[in-house]
């Protein structure tokens, strides 16, 4: 069996859809499982619907007219698309009338997107002569813990998914992104997190691989909407991988590969547009390039944030109290510093602007506090800087040249990363001088 997983840039028209439906054809005597996002930009406008629905207005008119309108392309009718869209309607009702928006209810909101495609796509393929059926991820045994907006699996998630998936005569058409807790709540894996259920289907079910299908050739040396020069990477290490993933490259999600390099399942990121070419796959082991690095990448949105307490005059203390505040408000740190007076912080993007401040207030008991916003991380990634301080010094004299002052520097334990902390402003410039050098 292998897990075929398609993000929602590969399945936001009928023509994008048909040719993932074609790629499935192809590899129908492998016994795949597909996976699939919402249809292109489906969950931003699921929670723009649910953020108006707090305001009172209720209007989901532009999601129902665009899957409509792809199934009319497509020359299908599939009633129960109409179903979860009048149901859609009825949640939006309600949040509307409550005037609450519970991290459990936006979860449920943002589930109609994948719900939706799921059923699309499996009555595409069955309509290619590909008999099909749309699973829910929570119905097929997707069960997570209950930390909505980012929920992580529980370990007997595996079996139960193992056994559902077992010799089904259809090919699923498994939701990506969702599972359910134990009380049957549906929660979400975090944004993109498609990725990550594409791997936990394929550890559940033991596959030979897992392809992600994308809009990109595979993993590349940077973002090539931002840097036309970037190139395909046919080889990246699973941490490499891993780091790419965290440290902002969006075509894999961060946690996307544990479950699959647990069970040495292969992967590969390929382009739905130009299935011919080889795309990238991720490997155990690092195969050193000849160039400095493998990738630059970047997350904006980052915040920084101080604290000097005259109270908490151990380092140790100080971090550790600090470090408590972030859990508790669930506040993710991408870095952090400490001198013996001061902690800095780098919280992660994306991060909710309410725990944020909630967390901001609790360290002002604490201390003095200086919050810096729209900064952002940007990050070298390869196994080739393992003990090259040549190319440490090269990093930050490119950095430099371009008259950024990074107000922080950090390298993982084990090297193959090197990441800067800079405005958001700057972000061109730093990618686009560390991605020339990269490629020199
Ligand atoms: P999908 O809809 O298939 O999940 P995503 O939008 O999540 O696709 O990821 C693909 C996008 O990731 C690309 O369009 C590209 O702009 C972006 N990206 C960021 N960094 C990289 C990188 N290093 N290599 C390839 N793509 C990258
Ligand atoms: N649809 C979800 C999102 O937009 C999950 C995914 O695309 O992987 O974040
Ligand atoms: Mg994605």
């Amino acid at each position: 069996m292998i897990v075929m997983k398609f993000g929602g840039s590969s399945v936001g028209s009928r023509e994008k859809i048909s040719r993932c439906v074609e790629l499935v054809v192809q590899e129908r005597g492998r016994a795949p499982v597909v996976v699939v996002s919402a249809c292109g930009g489906t969950t931003d406008r699921l929670l723009a619907a649910a953020t108006a629905a707090l305001r009172g207005k209720v209007d989901y008119g532009e999601i129902a007219d665009f899957h409509a309108g792809l199934l009319a392309d497509l020359g299908a009718s599939v009633p129960e698309v109409d179903f979860l869209l009048r149901e859609l309607g009825a949640l939006l009702t309600g949040v509307s009338l409550t005037r609450e928006l519970t991290d459990r209810t936006r979860d449920l909101v943002m589930s109609f997107g994948e719900r939706i495609s799921a059923r699309i796509f499996a009555a595409a393929l069955t309509a290619a002569g590909v008999e099909a059926e749309a699973c829910d991820a929570f119905a097929i045994g997707l069960l997570t813990d209950s930390v909505h907006g980012g929920a992580s699996p529980l370990d007997e998630a595996y079996d139960r998914i193992g056994a559902a998936l077992a010799g089904r005569g259809r090919v699923p058409v498994v939701t990506g992104f969702l599972g359910a807790d134990a009380d049957g709540s549906i929660t979400t894996l975090g944004r993109s997190g498609s990725d990550y259920s594409a791997s936990i289907v394929a550890a559940a079910i033991g596959a030979k691989e897992v392809q992600i299908w994308t809009d990109v050739n595979g993993v590349m040396t940077c973002d090539p909407s931002l840097d036309a020069r970037a190139e395909n990477l046919p080889l990246l290490s699973f941490d490499e991988a891993s780091e790419l993933a965290y440290y902002g490259a969006e075509v894999l999600h961060p946690a996307t590969l544990v479950p699959a390099i647990r069970r040495g399942i292969p992967v590969r990121v390929l382009n739905t547009m130009r299935p011919g070419d080889p795309g990238t796959e991720i490997v155990a082991e690092p195969v050193l390039t000849r160039r400095m690095a493998k990738s630059v990448v970047y997350k904006e949105g980052v915040n920084l944030v101080h604290l000097g307490s005259p109270r908490l005059t151990s380092a140790v203390k100080l971090l550790s109290a600090a470090l408590d505040v972030m859990c508790r408000h669930r506040v993710g740190i991408h870095m952090a510093t400490t001198s013996e007076a001061t902690v800095s912080l780098v919280t992660s993007s994306g991060c909710d602007a309410a725990r944020l401040n909630a967390a901001i207030d609790e360290l002002s008991r604490l201390g003095r506090v200086e919050l810096q916003t729209k900064k952002a991380i940007v990050c070298v990634v390869g196994a080739e800087l393992v003990g090259n301080a040549a190319a440490l010094g090269r990093i930050f004299g490119a950095i430099s040249a371009e008259g950024i002052k990074a107000a922080m520097v950090s390298q993982s334990a084990s090297e193959i990363n090197v990441g800067f902390l800079v405005d958001e402003a700057e972000i061109e410039a730093a990618v686009t001088a560390l991605h020339g050098l990269l490629l020199e």
